[in-house]
């Protein structure tokens, strides 16, 4: 295979990694590999199993493991890092990195792998949130290593290649701000302009930048119903992006306290306190800039201001994805009450989010509510409102996904994955790929779970 790797980060400062490759597995097996994505990204050849198991280094790669720190709910963690990850290079600007590639000096306790199930779950997921629109990190590959990986059972060890503009987070800034190194703190700062933000305008330029993408991100998830799930600020991109798929999961039935996580006790992360928590992190960020700026009071007043921009910024992406969600485009004083006045009822009718939402444009909306007349009172309005939009129920239609990766398919997907049939991962893809048109014969990939079938927790999936 040939990637036209370049290596701007292993450029970096000496201190912001460490160099070393990832460690060869057994047997690698190719299980997936992303076609499309390679093709974007100019990586030509026929795919290789031992370049995704880390067994073959290519020629122009540096590998690396990047050194970060965060805050773990909530908890201040000094020493983070990839501790199972594997930074191989740059291609066309965005990072390959090996994911469940071996120990780093950053694994701690960890035996620096991963397991079959959450590198599937991430590929599925990961894939699906660019099907609809959302920043994300991406899925090139995954591999099986033909080893056993020891979690609470012995399971099938697994690597997967995952694309990202790049694995920059608060909790990067973070580190090099808890040791005072102004000049990491510098470096990362002109990297992230250079590759992320190249209009912004030194720290503030960057904050500002990434207040706002975190804003238009959080309001993307709430559109979908998505809860993170372990939105520590090690896991928040200075991209943009959407990374870490561990516990992160699809409410069914819409309430806004969904929490999914097993190690989320308190819903810290619950669905509809991710802005909050999104302008906490942005604030660590924050904070962590400041030590590169020389009039320290000014710009505390200044990065107030725009960490406070943070929730303004989420309102009006969110007001404004959820005016499309139900048919407006045209918005007037008074329409949000539509939308919150809907999620007040689905609350309480136990509605199936995205079934709910699709059903606005497919006409069976009612039919997701315990009392249909919860809907129907609702709709009167809704319909006399939106008799005055050119098209409500095209726009409806390309808002709205007809299917999403519901929690119980991809628990069945990973059962079947473990025992070697690899289809209905390999399908999950292929239907999730244009999640807004669903062929009458994947009907039931929309379904909502049945009582036996509702996955209540989620785990971290190390
Ligand atoms: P996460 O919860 O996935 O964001 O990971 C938090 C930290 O734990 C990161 O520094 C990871 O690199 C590290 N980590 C997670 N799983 C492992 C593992 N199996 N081996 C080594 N390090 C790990
Ligand atoms: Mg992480």
């Amino acid at each position: 295979m040939d990637f036209p790797f370049e290596n701007t980060y292993a450029n970096l400062p000496e201190r912001l990694y460490t160099k070393l490759p990832p460690t060869p597995v057994k047997t690698p097996r190719l299980v997936a590999y992303n076609e499309a994505l390679a093709a974007e990204l100019n990586i030509k050849g026929a795919p290789e199993a031992s370049v995704f198991a880390g067994n073959t280094v290519p020629e122009k790669a540096d590998p690396l493991a990047q050194v970060y720190a965060g805050h773990q709910f909530g908890h201040w963690n000094p020493q983070l890092g990839d501790g199972r990850a594997i930074l191989l290079g740059e291609v066309g600007g965005q990072d390959i990195q090996l994911k469940g590639s071996g120990p780093t000096p950053y694994s701690r306790m960890g035996d620096g792998r991963a397991w079959l199930g959450p590198v599937l779950r991430e590929y599925v997921v990961s894939e699906f949130m660019h099907a609809a629109g959302v920043p994300t990190t991406r899925a090139l590959a995954a591999v099986t290593t033909g080893e056993i990986v020891l979690r609470e059972a012995p399971l099938p060890g697994a690597i997967l290649t995952r694309v990202a503009a790049s694995h920059i987070r608060v909790g990067t800034f973070q580190y090099f701000a808890s040791r005072t190194d102004a000049p990491a703190l510098q470096a990362l700062v002109d990297h992230c302009i250079a590759r992320h933000y190249p209009d912004a305008d030194g720290p503030q330029g960057l904050l500002d930048a990434v207040v706002n993408a975190q804003a238009n991100l959080i309001a993307k998830w709430m559109s979908l119903g998505f809860i993170h799930g372990v939105m520590n600020t090690d896991n928040c991109a200075i991209s943009g992006e959407t990374i870490d798929y561990g516990p992160c999961a699809f409410m069914d039935a819409y309430h806004p306290e969904t929490k999914f996580s097993s190690i989320d006790q308190f819903g810290r992360y619950a669905y509809n306190n991710q802005p909050d928590i999104a302008a906490w992190n942005l604030a660590q960020l924050a904070t962590s800039l400041l030590q590169l700026m020389p009039d320290r009071d000014a710009a505390i007043e200044a990065f107030t201001e725009s960490v406070n921009g943070f929730i303004p910024a989420f309102q009006k992406a969110y007001s404004a994805v959820f005016m499309s969600k139900i048919g407006i485009s045209n918005t007037q004083d008074g329409d949000m009450t539509l939308v919150s006045d809907l999620l007040d009822r689905m609350a309480a009718n136990q509605a199936d989010f995205t079934n709910t939402f699709r059903g606005l444009s497919d006409g069976n909306a009612r039919d997701q509510f315990v009392d249909p007349t919860a809907f129907d009172t609702w709709a009167e309005g809704w319909q006399a409102r939106i008799a005055a939009e050119p098209d409500p129920k095209a726009l409806m239609r390309k808002t709205n996904p007809a299917v999403i990766p519901r929690n119980h398919r991809v628990e069945e997907m990973i059962q079947a994955a473990v025992k070697g049939d690899f289809g209905p991962f390999e399908r999950l893809n292929m239907v999730l790929a244009t999640p807004y048109m669903l062929a009458e014969t994947d009907t039931d990939l929309a379904a909502p779970p049945t009582e036996q079938e509702i996955v209540h927790q989620t785990f971290c999936g190390t």
